[in-house]
């Protein structure tokens, strides 16, 4: 169920407020086509051609070699644990052709953090963005393990599987994938990172955000949560359609003002 999971999370979205508000900007639903799956690349080769193609090269023993050296580092909520971590996948993002990495910094309690920034350029519509994020930090009421393997590495490297794929591809509009840190201390990461995008990414360019949270978590046969509020509901439909028809899974839809 563990893979089952990660490799769904390329298509989900969570309810969570791990977007610091990023989503908040996507009200505008009428540019949405539903081309969640098919129609995302326009060439590229033919891994690229269809979903199915671009499903088949997602490769669950790579990602589970991630996962592993991410719980292997036994914590990622101090500054040294996140440090190690963010080392990692930036490792493992700047070797990937058609992935433009950025790293985003900021102080929290006197040191300093980064958020990664993996953008895929759009070919027909590069001003348009589609987000898919998760955190790599982790949290524990023990004093010293946080492994985190749920919460959130299976999404983290949800998202790394997604760059490797979707880097080899040309979207039609631009899609930016995002590793944020100290989600656990109250989305500081994300919430430095929208502050400073602001600018150069307004709200209206924002087609959808997904995060990716917690993709692990339950057994086999267990629902994909698929949570949002009401004015993405439309978005929510999207992804939801294609979960379903790219996977097992059952889709349990949340639609709520209660929702990040
Ligand atoms: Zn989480």
């Amino acid at each position: 169920m563990l893979l089952r999971g990660i490799l769904a999370a390329a298509l989900l979205g969570a309810c969570s407020d791990d977007g610091g508000g990023l989503a908040d900007g996507a009200a505008d639903q009428t540019r949405w086509d539903g081309q969640v799956a098919d129609g995302v690349a326009l060439d590229g080769g033919a891994g690229c051609a269809t979903s199915a193609a671009m499903l088949s090269q997602v490769d669950p023993s790579r990602m589970l070699k991630d996962l592993q050296f991410l719980v292997g580092l036994g914590e990622r909520r101090t500054y040294l644990g996140q440090r190690k971590a963010a080392d990692y996948l930036k490792s493992q993002l700047a070797v990937l052709p058609g992935v433009a990495l950025r790293e985003q910094s900021y102080t929290y309690q006197g040191q300093t953090y980064v958020n990664l920034e993996a953008t895929i350029a759009g070919t027909e519509l590069p001003g348009e963005y589609v987000f898919a994020g998760a955190h790599y930090d982790s949290a524990s009421s023990d004093p010293v393990k946080a492994p985190g393997a749920d919460d959130d590495a299976s999404g983290t490297v949800a998202i790394l599987e997604l760059a490797r794929v979707l880097g080899g591809c040309h979207p039609r509009r631009s899609v930016r994938l995002l590793l944020f840190s100290n989600e656990e201390q109250g989305i500081i990461g994300s919430t430095s990172y929208v502050s400073s995008i602001k600018a150069s990414v307004p709200p209206s360019s924002v087609v959808g955000f997904l995060s990716v949270d917690m993709v692990a978590f339950g057994p086999a046969g267990e629902d994909l949560d698929l949570a949002t509020k009401p004015p993405q509901a439309t978005f929510a439909d999207a992804v939801g359609a294609a979960v379903e028809q790219w996977t097992t899974l059952k889709v349990k839809k949340i639609i709520s003002e209660h929702c990040g």
